[in-house]
């Protein structure tokens, strides 16, 4: 299959080419130039599988042979190794726990899959030598990442964060690793370190001395295995016997890989009725539905720190899949809430439900109760563990929140981390010194 630049479609690639690039030249991106559609008979037998078993299905028919079957099979069932339940609250709202991964947030889910299919490309590539991953962070990407990659021989990750805004937890995912990972903390701001990383992909001098990859949620290899847990709450529903007729889906949203993903699942025919995306203040994307007009922002930081972004983007892939704003609103109902509503929504349920929603999974909660028609079945997504944000969680609840070993192993590591000043020379030079 060929993979076209969402700027200039008669620009086509590879997968490995795209995977390895991340992005096209021209600053689109990759998407395939067909998506199959599922048969009937999958989707009615689907609830009989495993994750890892539709997974790995749904991975060949979205590749169509790209990838040999053995690697892939191996690929996925190495990936998607832990479970992604949906649980139903005390009052009766579904929920998807994408956080029971090794980092515990659904990043997990996309940079696992991504890390793997990287090192397939880089053993038929032996002159590659080393692999180097750049990461900008505000703390799941660098932690998901980091993680994906650890120990990984002939890849290299560096993590760049802005010094002060990533918490305690997050951040001891990744500098406590150490090996080859390396975490840099920048003097400077997040939009800081995703700079960096741009001008390091442009820097010629740089890319003849060494093979960069970029681990930003713009690669294709994290839309695929996204794509799958669409299907696989389907599937739970239909185990439970629940109405599937009029399903909406309800996702956090920040760079919108995720409801990309989503709407990737729909286009291979799993039926949606609607997907409604959720913002924190950075609401470039609702104010896209509603006005029709594309305005990024600088971030402004929250109490969702991974909804922080000022420039979704995935924005150019949801434009291509559903082509005109008119169609964008029909699939689409878009909503922003702020810290407060954000601190209300954990707090409500939290004592009405007895369920702890971390402040990402809030949001999504929170917008599905809104948006629910009589008759639909919604389900929100949740895309971290309450934990990752401890202190923040325990100031709104005031009470303590257990910390799961999953977590808690990453504190007991020294950390390693490399402090740089917010300039490209500094951070060329050190990337120079490891070619
Ligand atoms: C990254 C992230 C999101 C946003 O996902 P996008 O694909 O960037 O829209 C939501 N919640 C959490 C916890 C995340 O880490």
């Amino acid at each position: 299959m060929l993979y076209y630049s969402t700027s200039n479609h008669q620009y086509t690639v590879s997968l490995m080419q795209a995977v390895t690039k991340g992005l096209a030249p021209d600053g689109g991106l990759f998407m395939p130039d067909s998506l199959p559609r599922l048969p009937q008979a999958f989707l009615r037998n689907m609830s009989a599988m495993t994750l890892q078993e539709m997974a790995y299905a749904i991975a060949s028919f979205a590749l169509k042979g790209d990838v040999p079957a053995d690697v892939l099979h191996d690929i996925i069932f190495d990936s998607l190794f832990f479970d992604i339940p949906l649980v139903t609250t005390a009052g009766g709202n579904h929920v998807l726990e994408l956080f029971h991964g090794p980092t515990m947030a659904f990043k997990d889910v996309g940079t696992r899959f991504m890390a793997r299919l990287l090192n397939f490309y880089r053993t038929q590539h032996p002159e590659w030598t080393t692999l180097n991953v750049l990461v900008p962070t505000s703390g799941d990407t660098g932690s998901a990442v980091a993680n994906s990659f650890w120990h990984m021989p002939g890849v290299n990750v560096y993590v760049l964060y802005p010094r002060g805004a990533v918490n305690k937890i997050q951040k001891a995912q990744f500098a406590s690793l150490g090996g080859n990972v390396m975490a840099i903390e920048v003097n400077g701001s997040f939009d800081d370190c995703k700079s960096l990383v741009e001008q390091a992909f442009m820097d010629a001098e740089l890319n003849e001395a060494m093979r960069l990859t970029s681990a930003m949620s713009i690669n294709y290899a994290r839309i695929i295995p996204q794509m799958v847990y669409y299907f696989w709450a389907y599937a739970q529903l239909v185990k439970n016997q629940e109405d599937v007729s009029n399903l909406v889906f309800a996702v956090p949203c920040s760079n919108l890989g995720n409801l990309a993903s989503g709407l990737m699942a729909q286009a291979m025919g799993l039926p949606v009725k609607r997907f409604v995306s959720v913002e924190n203040q950075n609401n470039i994307f609702f104010n896209y539905v509603r006005t029709g007009v594309f305005t990024p922002k600088p971030t402004q930081y929250s109490i969702a720190p991974a909804l922080d972004a000022g420039c979704p983007n995935n924005f150019g892939r949801i434009v291509d899949l559903l082509g005109s704003h008119e169609n964008i609103c029909r699939h689409i109902h878009a909503y922003s809430y702020n810290d407060n509503q954000i601190i209300d929504t954990i707090l409500h349920t939290y004592d009405e439900e007895g369920y702890l929603l971390d402040p990402h999974s809030a949001v999504a909660y929170r917008a599905m109760a809104e948006d629910l028609q009589p008759g639909e079945t919604g389900v929100a997504l949740a895309t971290a563990h309450p934990a990752k944000l401890k202190d923040m969680m325990e100031r709104i609840i005031e009470e303590p929140v257990v910390l799961p070993a999953q977590l808690s192993r990453f504190l007991n590591g020294d950390l390693h981390v490399k402090k740089m000043n917010n300039g490209f020379t500094a951070f060329k030079q050190l990337l120079l010194s490891k070619a």
